[in-house]
């Protein structure tokens, strides 16, 4: 469904990914492993079209995606995908179920459509009643949860997720990644997770490493 070919990357005169090659096939979750400063968030954003590469080829469902025009690019991520990260990121002024309903308000979903939408998912993690909340009034894990229903909410057919569980502790990280996991195997949606936490990993299908910007291994999870 996804893949990265041979892919460099630089930031200025710092090279961050040298000839990285992976590919994510459809409803796969993925995790991508390796130590800190390897490359491992710069290939997952030349993944989601956020990075366009120095050299090499993205291809999302057969069609180059590091070749579009920007705008197209910039529709394609707001249709196609969705993402969560570390510290949740959820927009301060609005509220919880705001900011479940705002990529859908972004690619255009008319507001009465995308809250509806956006509260069947309280419901389905956990989160009754707090729909309302502002996110520095909730919890690190409610936020985490917040921030799972936003990256689903628009049924992405990839999720990037950075560290998803990276602000949580290891107890509330595992419901977040049991509730990740099983809503994107119930609509289908790969997943390219990185994490440096092997329990989190393991929730993957597969595993690949990065060192020094390149791929060096792939493990199948059992
Ligand atoms: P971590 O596990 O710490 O999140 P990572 O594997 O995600 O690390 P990247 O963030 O992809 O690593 O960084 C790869 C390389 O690119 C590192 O050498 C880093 O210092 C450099 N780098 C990352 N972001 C920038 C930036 N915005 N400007 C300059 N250099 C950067
Ligand atoms: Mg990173």
């Amino acid at each position: 469904l996804l893949e990265a070919q041979d892919v460099t990357f630089s930031f200025g005169a710092t090279p961050a990914l040298r000839g990285a090659t992976v590919s994510v096939a459809a409803g796969e979750i993925l995790a991508v492993m390796g130590p800190s400063g390897s490359g491992k968030s710069t290939l997952l954003h030349c993944l989601a079209g956020i990075l366009v590469p120095d050299g090499g080829t993205i291809t999302f469902a057969g069609e180059r995606l590091d070749t579009l025009r920007e705008g197209t690019r910039t529709e394609l991520r707001r249709n196609r995908f969705g993402f969560v990260f570390q510290f949740g990121q959820l927009v301060p002024e609005l509220t919880a179920q705001e900011n479940v309903a705002l990529p859908l308000l972004l690619a255009g979903t008319a507001r009465t459509t995308a809250m509806s939408a956006a509260r069947e998912w309280f419901g389905r993690l956990g989160l009754d009643g707090l729909e309302r909340r502002r996110s520095g009034e909730l919890s690190g894990g409610q936020a985490q949860r917040v921030a799972l229903a936003r990256g689903l909410v628009s049924r992405p057919q990839v999720l990037f997720a950075d560290e998803p569980t990276g602000a949580l502790d290891s107890l509330t990280g595992e419901q977040v990644m049991d509730l990740l996991t099983a809503a994107a195997r119930e609509q289908g949606t790969s997943v390219v997770l990185v994490t440096h936490e092997p329990r989190v990993a393991a929730y993957a299908d597969r595993e690949v490493i990065v060192r020094d910007g390149k791929l060096t291994s792939t493990v199948c999870v059992l």
